[in-house]
């Protein structure tokens, strides 16, 4: 039985972003009808997997925090952590239209940009867990300053965050935008970003647009350094679909190896927002049953 429970981050950090991870727990577990298996975790950031320990998660402001060892003495729960985006690929290539291809990529583009990578059929994880953080790129020289410290990374200008903060000063520059029109410069998040991009606005197309530009570029550097022919976009971005995809797809050619461009396939990942919640399922299954 599937029982879901959400709730919005709102900037918060730390503690308060910890209590919103018990306050979920207690909720889920709360509705559930029959005895658990234990906990899957998808979080952003840093993990050190073999020891539930979210390294360094800079938009939530976690830092050396023992995730898994807090939930498994809080809930007496077999507990599995793991990155968000290394998990919505973990979740693609289980569950998704592509399942067990060898080679995959997930780059997931919603609040943080991150990649989840897939190679010979095993999550690529990296030396230091961080492989795929290519969210923190600087690709804008003196560009805005980013959540790591850095400034002009591939998130300040290419996440949703970024596209809703761009859609927000538009609102209060213009106050006759449609924009503004939709809802206070303050309450515009990323659904009244979609609402205004599906009604024609083209304000927001160019946003849309100039986003994929970005993560163009991104792909492009993906396919360089792993020639993986299959690139999945996945995260609340890829709600904006094709018009997303278009500048992607023209990027991709131009900014790398037009032969490996050409055999590169770059869609939106088949399995929705729960794409990282079915891959913590995919993550606790293989964990404690060897399933999947
Ligand atoms: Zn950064």
């Amino acid at each position: 039985m599937q029982h879901l429970v959400s709730l919005p981050v709102n900037e918060r950090h730390q503690e308060a972003a910890l209590a919103l991870v018990y306050e979920l727990l207690d909720r889920l577990i709360q509705a559930a009808t029959a005895p658990l298996l234990g906990i899957g975790i998808g979080t952003p950031g840093l993990m050190d997997s073999a020891n539930g320990i979210v390294r360094n998660a800079v938009n939530l402001e976690w830092e050396n925090l023992p995730l898994r060892d807090l939930l498994e003495q809080k809930y007496n729960l077999p507990t599995f952590i793991a990155n968000d985006c290394h998990l919505a690929a973990l979740a693609e290539y289980t569950f998704g239209e592509h399942k067990h291809l060898s080679n995959l990529v997930v780059l997931k583009v919603g609040r943080g940009i991150g990649a989840g990578i897939v190679l010979q059929g095993r999550l690529h994880y990296g030396d230091g867990a961080g492989a795929g953080e290519i969210g923190h790129v600087v690709v804008v020289k003196d560009g805005a300053r980013c959540s790591c410290g850095n400034y002009g990374c591939l998130e300040t200008v290419a996440s949703s965050r970024a596209i809703v903060q761009q859609a927000q000063r538009i609102a209060q520059e213009k106050p006759d935008s449609a924009l503004a029109h939709l809802a206070e410069p303050g309450e515009i998040n990323t659904d009244v970003v979609l609402q205004a991009f599906e009604a024609g606005d083209e304000t927001v197309q160019g946003l849309v647009h100039e986003a994929g530009l970005y993560l163009g570029l991104a792909v492009a550097n993906l396919v360089g350094v792993l020639n993986v022919r299959h690139i999945l976009i996945a995260g609340s971005a890829a709600r904006f679909g094709e018009a997303l995809l278009r500048p992607i797809r023209e990027t991709v050619p131009s900014s790398s190896l037009p032969i490996l461009a050409g055999e590169t396939n770059v869609e939106i990942a088949s399995l929705g927002q729960d794409i990282v919640i079915l891959g913590a399922s995919a993550l606790l299954l293989s964990s404690e049953l060897g399933l999947v």
